[in-house]
């Protein structure tokens, strides 16, 4: 038999309690693409190979998460009241 936790507070999962799922995703905004003369100007395979060499000293997992990443929580009613109060409050919001 399987024990689930719940992901916040560690708590076991009972059957038939209730649960919340909570789903971030996080990722690259898209910017509208205007294309330039000087884009086209550009040499785009030399600027290719500038781009490549740039990431590959970079951590794999670090470039995927810029651009996309999501999470998925299993929360108890009370956790999820808590992450509802937090957010209601505008605790990720601009600080006025
Ligand atoms: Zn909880």
């Amino acid at each position: 038999m399987y024990e689930y936790f719940f992901d916040r507070c560690g708590k076991l999962v009972h059957r038939q309690q209730n649960r919340y799922t909570m789903k971030i995703e996080l990722f690259a905004s898209k910017e509208p693409l205007e294309i330039t003369e000087e884009d086209l100007d550009q040499d785009h395979r030399r600027e290719m190979d500038r781009l490549l060499a740039e990431m590959a000293k970079q951590d794999p997992r670090k470039l995927m998460a810029e651009v996309y990443c999501c999470y998925t929580l299993d929360l108890c009613p009370s956790c999820r009241e808590t992450v509802f109060e937090r957010l209601e409050q505008g605790e990720l919001l601009r600080h006025v």
